[in-house]
């Protein structure tokens, strides 16, 4: 093969040509509300914590890490209580990969991943990568669920996995612990709740974990990107039965966690009060947001998570720019002519209505 190979040149496997690699624009502007991150990054203390963990990690960085992650899934486990211990939680590189790491052991050739959209726009590609069939089912005009439309879906579909994402993203919208307990009950195929962002529900408390007890085919996604404010450190997690970690296991790529991703998911969980302070601010920020919106004159989804989708516009195209010229970054994604804006600090997100409003008029 000559040097000057291009990618059309390769043998590249028919499903991935023409894809695009994915993912949200990452623009060097004054105000990114886009990803829903939590703004705020650790204090001080922690920094510190953190540099000495790794530290302290690189003194024996010569050989591989502990690759049953046995200390953070041990921390993970007191973290969200209910009587969990180490064997029933999986880490991995953020919950990319713990969801590729179920769809690998669960999905797979003439199998198909079943969800309701719309939803997390990530998910096609861990379903593309792991050779499974990804089918999408459209949720009520309020983007809710019930469970008779959800095991209709599944008698329909077969599937082997169903993600139910609640709070869903990029609506907001959460789905009550009865239907999954309803969809539980009537499927043996395995539910992956994802809750990424449940720390910012109104109800937060009613975890699917709750479940558990109950529900040998059920698997509760987290992640320690949102709330936990560690998007840059890449540790995601999932709750389960010990088989369906068990099954991970066989999976998983070996020595998959570094040392250093490991430590520092070990300091924030040690600090979790301090890590988790914002939340409530950040939660008091989205229902403000659902009252200021409409004031300006846009529709808002009500939103159980740390972002809000607002429409509807003839362009939205057209609206995201706009607010990019003003340093403003939000998402275009979900239904067709809304945005998605995440909560940020107070100055951020009072940037983001100002640049909106001159918006509003430019277009109106
Ligand atoms: C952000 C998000 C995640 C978390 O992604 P990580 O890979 O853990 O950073 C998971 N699920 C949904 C629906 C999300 O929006």
């Amino acid at each position: 093969m000559k040097p000057d190979v291009t990618l059309s040149g390769l043998p590249l496997r028919p499903e991935l040509v023409g894809e695009q690699p994915y993912g949200a624009p990452q623009l060097d502007v004054p105000v990114r509300l886009n990803v829903n991150e939590n703004p705020y990054p650790p204090s001080p203390a922690i920094i510190a914590e953190m540099a000495q963990a790794v530290a302290t990690a690189a003194a024996s960085i010569d050989r591989y890490p502990d690759r049953e992650a046995s200390d953070l899934r041990a921390d993970l486990a007191a973290y969200l209580g209910h009587g969990l211990t180490a064997a029933n939680i999986w880490v991995a590189n953020a919950s990319n990969e713990v969801m590729t790491h179920l769809l690998g052991a669960f999905g797979g050739p003439g199998r198909t991943v079943l969800t309701f959209g719309p939803t997390y726009s990530m998910y096609p590609e861990y379903a593309r990568n792991t050779h499974s069939a990804y089918v999408v089912v459209p949720r009520r005009a309020d983007f809710t669920l019930t469970a008779a439309e959800i095991l209709a879906a599944v008698a329909e579909h077969n599937p082997t996995v169903v993600i139910i994402t609640t709070p869903n993203n990029p609506t907001g919208t959460s789905t009550p612990l009865s239907v999954i307990s309803d969809v539980l009950a009537g499927t043996e195929a395995i539910v992956v709740v994802d809750e990424a962002y449940q720390e910012f529900a109104h109800q937060a408390a009613e975890t699917a974990v709750t479940l558990l007890p109950q529900f040998g085919n059920l698997v509760v996604v987290r992640t320690m990107s949102k709330a936990f404010a560690l998007a840059g450190a890449r540790v995601g997690y999932l709750a389960a039965n010990p088989a369906i970690v068990n099954a991970c296991r066989i999976v998983r790529l070996p020595y998959h966690l570094s040392a250093q991703s490991q430590a520092i998911a070990r300091v924030a969980l040690a600090n979790a009060p301090e890590m988790l302070a914002r939340v409530d601010e950040l939660r008091a920020t989205r229902d403000a947001m659902l009252i200021r919106l409409p004031q300006l004159g846009v529709q808002v989804i009500d939103s159980d998570a740390n972002f809000c989708l607002f429409g509807s516009f003839a362009d939205r195209h057209d609206v995201w720019q706009r607010l990019l010229d003003r340093g403003v970054l939000v998402r275009e994604t979900g239904p067709a002519g809304f945005l998605r804006v995440s909560v940020g600090t107070p100055a951020e997100t009072e940037a983001f209505y100002a640049a909106l409003s001159e918006v509003l008029k430019e277009i109106r």
